[in-house]
């Protein structure tokens, strides 16, 4: 999809675009599924390698705390340089963010996220989907969780209270929230706009209610990441794609519209 201002130019984020240089996401799909190809023919077990992934993404002494073992350093350097020289076109915005980010604001673990950070969840992210998908495809309730900030330009948005979220009511037939709600429920699956905070809460009493349970997310990379790590620590299977950049008020000074790739969305869910 091209940048949702309608221009010839590619969407800027904050600290990330996923068009680069380009007027969609597309190159970076295949990119990122290119890497993780690269990176299984070196660690051919997917769950091991998204432990080495997640990992290195934390503190060592944190790693060593939990798993009792250490890292293939040898692959995670590889993975690491690998990353830095394909991704960096990516990230661009993430030294400028991180040196003029308030000392108030650094306590955010999303907002202080470094640029090798980035690329680890990218690849996360892929991995996730690949090694879940048929989990969450095969649990009897699905639920999307969309992000708020893709309807946030609208001021007449109707979206009303659902279930458990926001439900869109499609009063704006390009609104992305309107599309992605349209695709998701031809497969099956729940659409609801993303505004609570407490994640945690939320799966708890979605988990309660259903025999088992699937989820999507749709948000930006960190956040994405980070859902997905809370959908397995409580064995709920994630799937999820990335907004095309982040530019909601919790980055930018004001809130800017983004974008998703519908296409990837449907490549995830055929
Ligand atoms: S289409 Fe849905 S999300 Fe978009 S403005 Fe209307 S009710 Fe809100």
């Amino acid at each position: 999809m091209a940048s949702p201002s309608g221009k010839n130019t590619p969407l800027r984020g904050k600290t990330y675009s996923l068009h680069g240089e380009e007027r969609d996401a597309g190159h970076y799909y295949e990119l990122i599924r290119g890497l993780t190809d690269r990176f299984l023919h070196r660690c051919p077990d997917e769950q091991r390698l998204l432990e080495q992934v997640r990992n290195a993404s934390r503190g060592r002494s944190f790693v060593k705390r939990l798993s009792g073992r250490s890292n293939d350093r040898h692959l995670l350097s590889f993975i690491k340089k690998t990353l830095r020289e394909s991704l960096s076109g990516y990230t661009t915005g993430v030294r400028q963010h991180l040196r003029t980010l308030p000392l108030s604001r650094r306590f955010d673990p999303i907002l202080r996220t470094k640029e090798e950070h980035y690329h680890l969840f990218m690849i996360e992210i892929e991995l996730t989907n690949r090694i879940f998908r048929d989990a969450f495809r095969r649990s009897t309730y699905r639920f999307a969780l969309i992000a708020h900030c893709l309807r946030d330009f609208r001021p007449g948005c109707r979206a009303e209270a659902g279930a458990y979220e926001s439900l869109c009511r499609g009063c704006t037939k390009e609104c992305l929230v309107h599309l992605g709600s349209v695709l998701l429920r031809k497969y099956g699956i729940h659409p609801y706009i993303s505004v609570t905070m407490d994640l945690e809460k939320l799966f708890r009493k979605i988990r309660s209610e259903h025999d088992s349970v699937g989820a999507l997310g749709i948000a930006c990379v960190p956040e994405l990441a980070m859902g997905m790590r809370l959908c397995i620590e409580m064995d709920i299977p994630p799937v999820g794609l990335p907004l095309d950049a982040n530019r909601c008020a919790r980055w930018m000074k004001e809130a800017r519209d983004t974008s998703f790739s519908l296409s990837e969305l449907e490549n995830l869910l055929a």
